[in-house]
C-alpha cells in the first residue's frame, strides 16, 4: 500500500493548481490534494477498478521526479487505461497540467487519453458532467508536440519564426522540384522518382543511419545513385530552409538538433516534469533519442508497449527502444507487467495466443481472461471479393438488430484499396460508414486518372478531364493541353479538333498513342472499353507515380468493379453521384449518428470494438505480397494480424475469399486465382476458429427491359422552351 501513502501525503501546490484556469478545480483540488482518495468526501476512488498490477504502475515512484518507468504488457491489458490513471493520480497529486507531456501515436489516441483521465479525475472530485476536464495543452503526437516547441523556441535556435509545415505531397513535389532542377530527371539510367527518393530520406533521419547503410539495407537498387542522392537532400534542405518550411522528419530532426544545446535541453527537461508515452514500441530512434535528451536520468518518464504489437519498423520504428529502455538508465527503470485482458473473450484469446504462439521470437506474453462469455471467433470462406462484401454487410446489420451499434462494429484491412468492393456495398445498402487510415479509394490519383479518360472519352469537351488526361501523356504539358482544349471547345467537331491537333514534337508520340486509346475506348462495347483504357494508361504508371505496383492493384479492382455496371454512363454515374466518401469521411458524423468503422489495421491501434470483421485474410493481402520479402517483413505481417484480432471484444471474423481478384495480371489472362488461406492460419490457429461456408445466395434472374411506348422524350423536353 505504499503506493497509497503517497496520496495521503499533503503536497498542497497552490501555485501549480491556479494553472488549471477552473476556480472549481483549484479549490477543489487544493482540498483533494491533502485528503487521501479513500477518505476524500467530494468524489469517489477512480482506482478502485484497477487490478493490483495497474495500480502499483498507477502509484509507482512519488509524483514529484518519479524514477522512471516502463510497463511491457500484452494488448487490452489496460496498458492506456493505466497511463490514463497516472496522469489522473499525478493531477491529483498536484502536478501542474502545463508542465505534463503526453505522446500518442495520433491525435484521436492522445484525445482519448485525456478524456479517460479528465473522467477520473472527475469521479475523484465530484465533479458535475458539465465541468470540463482540465486540459492537457502539451497531449498530442511526437510531431504536433514537437511543432509548437519549435514555434516557441525559433528564433534561439535560428528557425524562422513563420516556418510552415509541408504534408507528405508537398514534400514531395518540392523533392520532385529539385530532382529537376539538379538535372536527375534526365539522367541516363533511370534516377528514383521524388516518392522513392522522400522515403530514403525519411528512413536515413527517423532511423539515425547512413545514407549508404540505409541504401543497402533498404533501398539495394538505389544504391548506385547516393551520390546524387546525397546531393539531392542536401538542395532540398537548402530549398526547404529557403522557403521556411518544415517537412514531417524535420520536426522532429529540429526537434533533436534543438536539445544537442545542453542549457536548453537541461531547461526543456525541467519544464517537463513528465513525460508519458503510449505504444513505446513503434517509436523509432530519432524519437527515443529526443526523450532520452529531455530526461536523460529518466526522472519522469514512464512509457508503456507491446512488443507483439510492434508494426511500424516499416516507418523504421525500433521494437528495440522499448526492449531496451530500462537499461538506458542508471539504475535502470522499473519494468511492471500487466497480465490479464479485459477486453476480449477467452475464446477470441486462445486464438490470438495460438497466432503468437507460431512467431519465433518476442517476448512471451500469454494474454488471459475469465470472460468466457463469446463464441468462438469464426472463419469464413467465402466465393470471392464481391460475397464477402455482402457478407460483411449482412453481419453488420445483424448485429445492429441484435444490439450492436455500427459504431461497435468495426471492419479491419491491410490495406485501404481492399475495402473498395465493400464501400460500394454499404453505400448500396445505405450504411454510414467512416474510414480511417489509407487513401479513400475514389481519391486515388491513379483512380481519379483513370475516370478522368473515361469521361474525357464520354465528353471531350469536359474541360477538366481533358486537362488531366492531356497531361497524362508523355510530353504535353499544362500549356499543351490548354490549347488543345480551347480548338475542342471552338469546333463543331471534337473528333475534328483532336484529329488537327500538331503537339509540340516531343510531344508527339505520346500523343499519337492517347488519340489511338481514345478512339479505341470509344469503339469498345462496355466493359471491354475499361481493358482498352487501362492498356494505354497502365505502361503511364511508372513514369507518373513512385510506387506503381500498388496503384495497379487498384486498377484492377476498378476494372473488376467496372464488369458489374451495363454501361461507362451507369458506371461513371454511380461513382460520380455517390462516391464512397460522400456519405462518410468528408462530413465529419454527428456524436449521435451510428455509422460503421472501416479502418486499415495501422490505424485500429489502440481501439476495441465489440465485433470485428478482418477482410482478405489471404495470402498476397495478409501478409501482403509487398512484405513477403525477409522474415522480418513477414513476422511484422503476423504482428498486424495480431493487432486486427486482439481488438474484438465479443465478436471476431476472419473472411477468406477464395476466389480471389488478384492484381497484375496480363489484360487477356485470368482475372481471379484461387486464393490461399493466410499462411498464418496455421492447423493450431484454426483449431481455435470455427468454420463458416455460407450457401451462395440464389441469383435472381436479370431484369428484362421494359417496352417503352412514350417516345420523343428528348424532343418534348427541349419543346417545353419552345
Ligand atoms: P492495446 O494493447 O490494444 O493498446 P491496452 O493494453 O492499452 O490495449 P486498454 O485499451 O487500456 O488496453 O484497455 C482495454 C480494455 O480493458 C478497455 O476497455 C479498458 O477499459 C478495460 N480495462 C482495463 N483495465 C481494466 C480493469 N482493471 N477493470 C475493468 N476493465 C479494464
Ligand atoms: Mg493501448
Amino acid at each position: 500500500m505504499g503506493a497509497q501513502q503517497a496520496l495521503c501525503k499533503p503536497q498542497p501546490r497552490a501555485a501549480q493548481l491556479r494553472l488549471y484556469g477552473h476556480p472549481a478545480y483549484t479549490v477543489r483540488m487544493v482540498a483533494a490534494a491533502f485528503a487521501p482518495v479513500r477518505r476524500r468526501p467530494a468524489g469517489a476512488d477512480p482506482f478502485a477498478a484497477l487490478n493490483e498490477e495497474q495500480r502499483t504502475a498507477v502509484f509507482h515512484g512519488p509524483a514529484e521526479a518519479p524514477p522512471p518507468l516502463l510497463i511491457v504488457a500484452g494488448a487490452g491489458s489496460g496498458k492506456t487505461l493505466t497511463l490514463a490513471a497516472r496522469v489522473a493520480r499525478l493531477l491529483l497529486e498536484g502536478a501542474d497540467p502545463q508542465r505534463l507531456m503526453l505522446l500518442s501515436f495520433s491525435r484521436r489516441a492522445a484525445q482519448a487519453l485525456q478524456q479517460r483521465a479528465g473522467r477520473m479525475l472527475h469521479q475523484a472530485l465530484g465533479l458535475g458532467a458539465a465541468q470540463p476536464p482540465p486540459e492537457l495543452p502539451w497531449a498530442g503526437t511526437f510531431h504536433s508536440v514537437a511543432a509548437r516547441l519549435l514555434r516557441e523556441h525559433a528564433a534561439p535556435i535560428g528557425l524562422a519564426e513563420d516556418f510552415v509545415i509541408a504534408d507528405r505531397a508537398d514534400s514531395e513535389d518540392l523533392l520532385g522540384w529539385v530532382r529537376d532542377e539538379q538535372g536527375l530527371a534526365r539522367t541516363r539510367r533511370r534516377f528514383p522518382l521524388k516518392g522513392s527518393c522522400l522515403a530514403i530520406h525519411s528512413r536515413a533521419v527517423n532511423a539515425r543511419e547512413p545514407l549508404a547503410q540505409v541504401l543497402h539495407a533498404q533501398f539495394p537498387w538505389c544504391a548506385q545513385w547516393e551520390p546524387e542522392l546525397r546531393a539531392l537532400f542536401r538542395a532540398y534542405t537548402a530549398e526547404k530552409q529557403r522557403q521556411h518550411l518544415l517537412d514531417y522528419d524535420d520536426l522532429l530532426l529540429w526537434w533533436q538538433a534543438m536539445l544537442d544545446d545542453d542549457a536548453l535541453a537541461h531547461a526543456l527537461g525541467a519544464r517537463f516534469a513528465h513525460v508519458l508515452v503510449d505504444e513505446y514500441q513503434d517509436t523509432n530512434r530519432l524519437q527515443a533519442a529526443i526523450l532520452q535528451r529531455l530526461k536523460p536520468d529518466g526522472r519522469g518518464l514512464a512509457v508503456v508497449g507491446d512488443d507483439a504489437q510492434s508494426i511500424y519498423a516499416f516507418r523504421a520504428a525500433e521494437v528495440r527502444n522499448l526492449l531496451g529502455f530500462a537499461q538506458q538508465f542508471e539504475p535502470p527503470a522499473a519494468l511492471l507487467r500487466l497480465q490479464r485482458n479485459y477486453r476480449s473473450s477467452d475464446a477470441i484469446l486462445r486464438a490470438c495466443n495460438a497466432l503468437m504462439a507460431d512467431a519465433p521470437e518476442g517476448i512471451a506474453k500469454t494474454l488471459w481472461s475469465d470472460r468466457r462469455d463469446g463464441a468462438l471467433p469464426q472463419w469464413v470462406a467465402l466465393a470471392d471479393e464481391a460475397e464477402q462484401a455482402g457478407w460483411v454487410a449482412d453481419q453488420v446489420l445483424q448485429q445492429r438488430e441484435a444490439g450492436t451499434l455500427l459504431r461497435r462494429q468495426a471492419v479491419l484491412f491491410r490495406t485501404g484499396h481492399h475495402s473498395a468492393a465493400l464501400e460500394l456495398e454499404l453505400l448500396r445498402r445505405d450504411i454510414p460508414y467512416v474510414k480511417y487510415g489509407g487513401l479513400k479509394f475514389l481519391e486515388a490519383a491513379h483512380v481519379k486518372d483513370l475516370l478522368a479518360l473515361l469521361r474525357w472519352v464520354q465528353n471531350p469537351r469536359a474541360r477538366l478531364a481533358g486537362f488531366r488526361v492531356l497531361q497524362l501523356a508523355d510530353g504535353i504539358g499544362a500549356a499543351g493541353a490548354r490549347r488543345l482544349l480551347d480548338a475542342i471547345a471552338a469546333a463543331a467537331d471534337p473528333a475534328q479538333a483532336m484529329q488537327a491537333y500538331a503537339p509540340p514534337r516531343a510531344a508527339a508520340a505520346g500523343w499519337r498513342a492517347l488519340h489511338a486509346a481514345c478512339g479505341a475506348i470509344a469503339a469498345a462495347p462496355w466493359p471491354q472499353a475499361i481493358e482498352q483504357a487501362l492498356a494505354w494508361y497502365r505502361p503511364q504508371l511508372p513514369r507518373l507515380y513512385a510506387d506503381a505496383a500498388a496503384r495497379a492493384a487498384d486498377l484492377d479492382l476498378l476494372e473488376h468493379l467496372a464488369a458489374r455496371h451495363r454501361c461507362r454512363e451507369d458506371f461513371l454515374a454511380d461513382l460520380t453521384l455517390d462516391p464512397p466518401e460522400a456519405s462518410s469521411d468528408v462530413v465529419p458524423p454527428q456524436r449521435d449518428d451510428d455509422y460503421l468503422i472501416l479502418s486499415t489495421i495501422h490505424s485500429a491501434k489502440g481501439q476495441e470494438w465489440a465485433a470485428v470483421y478482418v477482410l482478405n485474410v489471404v495470402d498476397g493481402c495478409i501478409p501482403s505480397d509487398m512484405a513477403a520479402g525477409s522474415s522480418a517483413e513477414l513476422e511484422e505481417e503476423r504482428r498486424l494480424l495480431y493487432v486486427a484480432m486482439t481488438r474484438a471484444q465479443h465478436r471476431l471474423q476472419l473472411l477468406v475469399p477464395q476466389r480471389f481478384h488478384v492484381t497484375q495480371q496480363r489484360a487477356l489472362g485470368d482475372r481471379h486465382v484461387w486464393g490461399a488461406p493466410s499462411r498464418f492460419l496455421t492447423p493450431a490457429v484454426l483449431a481455435c476458429l470455427d468454420a463458416v461456408v455460407p450457401q451462395p445466395p440464389a441469383r435472381a434472374a436479370p431484369p428484362q427491359p421494359q417496352p417503352f411506348a412514350g417516345g420523343g422524350i428528348a424532343a418534348r423536353l427541349r419543346a417545353q422552351w419552345d
